[in-house]
């Protein structure tokens, strides 16, 4: 699948974001921009990206607070660009959990490799984490360390968030994963009712695009009431 890596940008100043964006995209990155904390938030939980740029002066709240939030339930790499260069500003944003610090201005290829190495270096904790990094069963193949999933031999192209669910059911095969369970770790704590509903339509997908009869799933099983379980891995 090799997905483009998605990047959420959260800046308030559009000349700024608009540079940044057109700098991610010409790049081979996907971006999404947001203007205000509230909605990087509902982006970030919308979208899971795999990286968030993050300015600290929003008009509606402090970047801190994003960064303080976003740990409370993920390690997405979270990169700050703030106009602030004093020390203790720095030193609070990286206490809070930022993993790196660029302050403004700063050039094409200063931004550019800050976000491959926390990339890098997110994707090396991600798959040493990972004791299974394989899953098959039958026709299908999960590679969680290429984030490559085949059906046949054929790459199956799912979206960021179809891809973390299978993920998470693949690498807990064969165990019966609660709705609440998969809800809270996709989309974290703060996620509501609602993400009920985007957790059904997203497997709805999910199915559509790995089971010849969604109906009859060989994959992936309702549990109905419970959850979704995985037929547990041949490898
Ligand atoms: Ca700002």
């Amino acid at each position: 699948m090799n997905l483009k890596p998605t990047i959420v940008i959260i800046e308030d100043e559009k000349n700024i974001c608009d540079f940044i964006r057109t700098t991610l995209t010409t790049h081979g990155y996907k971006a999404i921009t947001a203007s205000s904390g509230q909605e990087g938030l509902s982006f970030i939980t919308s979208h899971l990206p795999d990286l968030i740029l993050l300015d600290l002066g929003l008009p509606d709240m402090d970047g801190i607070e994003i960064i303080k939030n976003v740990r409370g339930w993920s390690l997405i790499p979270i990169i700050v660009i703030s106009a602030r260069s004093q020390e203790e500003e720095k030193v609070l944003a990286l206490d809070s959990g930022c993993d790196d610090y660029i302050t403004k201005p700063f050039g094409t290829s200063e931004l550019l490799a800050r976000i491959r190495t926390s990339l890098r270096r997110y994707q090396a904790s991600q798959a040493m984490a990972d004791p299974h990094p394989l899953y098959t069963c039958d026709d299908l193949t999960i590679d969680l360390s290429k984030r490559l999933v085949t059906l046949r031999g054929q790459e199956i192209h799912l979206t960021q968030v179809e891809y973390k669910l299978v993920s998470l059911l693949a690498k807990n095969s064969g165990r019966v994963l609660t709705y609440d369970h998969i809800i809270h770790t996709i989309w974290g704590p703060y996620a509501d009712n609602s993400n009920n509903q985007i957790l059904r339509v997203n497997m709805a997908h999910i199915r559509r695009k790995l089971e010849n009869n969604p109906a009859e799933p060989r994959y992936i099983f309702t549990e109905i009431g419970v959850g979704y379980r995985m037929k547990e891995s041949q490898t």
